[in-house]
This record gives C-alpha cells, sequence and structure tokens, in this order.
C-alpha cells in the first residue's frame, strides 16, 4: 500500500494506536505524522467517524506531501442510541480523560439492561493528488459493570468482546488486535488496495 520506502504515515498522536497499527503492520516502519515534521492538532469537525478520518488525512498529506493514513474511531452503545460515538474521545467532556469516559459511561447504563455495544473504525489513506480509500471495521461486544483488567485504553477494562469471551482489559495485545474494529478496518482497506 502507501509504502514510501517501506514506511507508514499515520495521523495520529496516540501513541497505543501507533503501537497497534505497527503490531499490524509489522513488515512497515510505522511513523506518527509528528515523526514526520507535521505536529498539528487538526480539528475534527466531521459528523461521521470517516469524515473525521479524511479531515485528519488529508490535512497532514497535504502537509507533507506524502500519502498519509489516518483513523477515527470510538464505541457505540445500543442503549445509548450509540452515543458516545464520535465524542468517545471527550465524552466526559475532557479529552483523553479515559477513567472519566469510562466512569460516566457505566453510570448513564445503569438500570438499563440491554449492555450491547461495537466499537466502529473508519481509516482512510489519502494520497497527495488527493485520492482516497476508505474502509471501516467493526468489534461487536457489551459493557461490563465494572472495570476488568487495565490493559489497553480507552473503553477496554469495561468492553466484554464476543469474540473473545473476555473482557479487552485482561486480553493480551495480540488477542485484541487479532479481533479489533482497527484491524478489521485495516484489513479491509488493505483488500481494496489489492
Ligand atoms: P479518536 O482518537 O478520535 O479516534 O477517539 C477514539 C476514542 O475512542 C479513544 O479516545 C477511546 O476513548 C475510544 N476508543 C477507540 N478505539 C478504542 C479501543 O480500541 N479501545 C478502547 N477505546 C477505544
Amino acid at each position: 500500500m502507501q509504502k514510501e520506502n517501506g514506511t507508514l504515515i499515520i495521523a495520529t498522536g496516540n501513541a497505543h494506536k501507533l503501537q497497534e497499527i505497527a503490531e499490524i503492520f509489522n513488515d512497515y516502519k510505522v511513523l506518527s505524522q509528528k515523526q514526520m515534521g507535521f505536529d498539528e492538532d487538526v480539528e475534527e469537525t466531521g459528523k461521521t467517524f470517516m469524515e473525521n478520518a479524511l479531515i485528519k488525512a488529508h490535512a497532514a498529506s497535504k502537509a507533507l506531501g506524502l500519502p498519509v493514513l489516518a483513523d477515527d474511531s470510538g464505541i457505540c452503545v445500543d442503549a445509548l442510541n450509540g452515543a458516545p460515538g464520535i465524542f468517545s474521545a471527550r465524552y466526559c467532556g475532557k479529552h483523553g480523560d479515559d477513567k472519566g469516559n469510562r466512569q460516566l459511561l457505566l453510570k448513564n447504563l445503569e438500570g438499563k439492561e440491554n449492555r450491547k455495544a461495537h466499537f466502529t473504525c473508519a481509516v482512510a489513506l489519502v494520497y497527495p493528488d488527493g485520492k482516497e480509500v476508505m474502509a471501516e471495521g467493526n468489534t461487536y461486544g457489551s459493557i461490563l459493570w465494572k472495570e476488568d483488567g487495565n490493559g489497553g485504553f480507552g473503553y477496554d477494562p469495561i468492553f466484554f468482546s464476543d469474540d473473545l469471551q473476555k473482557s479487552f482489559g485482561i486480553a493480551s495485545a495480540e488477542e485484541k488486535n487479532s479481533v479489533s474494529h482497527r484491524f478489521r478496518a485495516l484489513q479491509a482497506l488493505l483488500a481494496k488496495m489489492e
């Protein structure tokens, strides 16, 4: 795919995501946009995961003159009509407050019987000439009543995976990567490139 001397440029500042993508694309040298010299916080003004992924990839690709892959992801809870959705990173009001986000989600689900949820990931690969390749991936499960494990990041400790039959918080990185929304989105993207 966007093999610039075996290098894959990712439009993210999130070290966990970068690590996950690096584990999936282990044939590539995965670098963040910051490592390539682009360190702008692009405003995510989209109304969907895909719109936000495209905004981030276009901004970095334009600035660097190279193909850039961006993702946007989050968790959607059935009983909350898909919330937190695109607001997953700042659900509790403070961007990146993983603990606060988890606590608010558990509180908002108090008394609700339906705990079904899924993570979604939209990935967009944008070339300097403006060409776009897009794909999406999902992983399904339910929200636990309390945290189980402290692995991963974000909502992982309260997400019970249907595929793994355990929480993402206690799953190994390898296990999570084999079923994750990001893995599935990236696989779908690769298939589209071929
Ligand atoms: P983004 O950085 O705008 O894509 O926001 C993603 C947010 O969704 C993160 O801050 C997490 O709260 C949540 N999220 C996305 N993917 C995962 C995951 O694999 N595990 C746990 N939380 C995730």
